[in-house]
């Protein structure tokens, strides 16, 4: 393809200054942009003329073009001439279209559009979060909490229309929004901006409510009472539907979560729904076997050990954990044993241990060790 010597594209000389260079282009811009020309090639001359003035104007391009020629800059975009994708034309677009138009010349292409639209629509309020401390029953047995916070309400001197004397507003007609026109270069465009006598409502009153000031709203500061279902563990997060801030504009109100941290237990470790109790016994006990009382959280139960139990052997209550909040299905109990050995003896027990040590207590699991140093001697 051949292509048009960048002077050529913007009818200037070889000698053309900066000044000179700046007008060729904003002549050109003004005459193609695709936004506004007729002409049937108005985008590819638009272009054309991007790139020319993109190397132009900048010293160092403009040497290696006048070296170099369109092969300056082949190497650097497969080919298809000078990149001007990251070239800054905006001090040249907002003093041709406007300052309002920046130089995005993207926003330009729609007309009217529309940057006040946002303010007058309904918006949800936004969601809040708090965090609530719970004691380990309380998060197992589920409780009810109060709790303090601002909850807006309609206002009940307006009924929530924030005036009295309902009218249609006079300037917008009852839109909201009122079209302005703005004259360019190229003619009239048309920009929508907020009613700036009803604030975009359509509505005016003959008195602004007092009570709520015009917003229809009120705040509140009010306990409300909580119910904190079983189940819930730190981390755990409930939503309270519309207790969140106001909306605006007519919006819905936001959410407010609430997110708990669950205080531990003198006994109970808690892991998900399971509940694990280390269980301390004596020697004797293990040895012996034994009968003791325990804690659950669903009241004190006997628990049978059996003769010969060992330090970490688990007992399972099936169902004496905690419920799940979402399924209500409960998880168990383990009782963790813990055999402690005594490091005092008193004069007696010292007796009957040495009498007992006179005895073999020694099972299948010494024979190991014991052969592997008769082999190794
Ligand atoms: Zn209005
Ligand atoms: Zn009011």
């Amino acid at each position: 393809m051949n292509k048009r010597d960048y002077y050529e594209v913007l009818g200037v000389s070889k000698n053309a200054d900066e000044k000179e260079i700046k007008s060729a282009f904003r002549r050109l811009a003004k005459k193609y942009h695709p936004d506004v020309s007729k002409e049937p090639d108005a985008a590819e001359k638009f272009k054309e003329a991007q790139e020319a003035y993109a190397v132009l104007s900048d010293e160092q391009k403009r040497r290696q073009y006048d070296q170099f020629g369109h092969a300056a800059f082949d190497q650097m975009n497969g080919g298809r001439g000078f990149d001007f994708s990251d070239f800054d034309f905006s001090d040249i677009f907002s003093d041709l279209f406007g300052s309002s138009f920046g130089g995005a010349f993207s926003n330009f292409a729609g007309f009217g559009g529309n940057k006040n639209s946002n303010r007058t629509r309904a918006t949800r309020g936004s969601d809040k979060i708090m965090r609530i401390n719970l004691d380990f029953e309380e998060a197992a047995y589920g409780c009810k909490k109060t709790i303090n916070l601002d909850v807006y309400e309609e206002c009940d001197e307006c009924n929530g229309r924030g005036g009295k004397g309902e009218k249609t507003c006079p300037t917008c007609r009852g839109q909201g929004t009122i079209t302005s026109e703005q004259n360019t270069l190229f003619g009239t465009f048309m920009t929508r901006t907020t009613c700036p006598n009803c604030k975009g409502k359509g509505k005016t009153y003959d008195s602004t409510c007092s009570k709520c000031r015009g917003t229809g709203k009120v705040k509140e500061n009010k306990n409300i009472e909580v119910k904190i279902p079983a189940g819930v563990d730190t981390g755990t997060q409930i939503r309270l539907a519309g207790k969140g801030d106001s909306g605006t504009n007519g919006g819905p109100n936001g959410d407010l979560y609430l997110e708990f941290k669950v205080k531990n237990h003198s006994l109970f470790e808690r892991d998900v729904n399971d509940i694990y109790l280390e269980l301390p016994i004596t020697i004797t006990d293990a040895v012996l076997g034994c009968k003791k009382e325990i804690p659950t959280l669903y009241g004190n139960v006997k628990l049978s050990i059996d003769p010969g139990t060992n330090t970490g052997d688990k007992y399972r209550l099936k169902g004496k954990g905690i419920e799940d909040v979402h399924t209500g299905s409960k998880g168990n109990m383990y009782v963790v044993i813990n055999v402690v050995i005594p490091s005092k003896l008193d004069r007696k027990q010292k007796k009957l241990f040495t009498e007992l040590s006179e005895t073999d207590l020694t099972t299948s699991e010494f024979k190991k060790i014991e052969e592997y140093l008769k082999k190794s001697s």
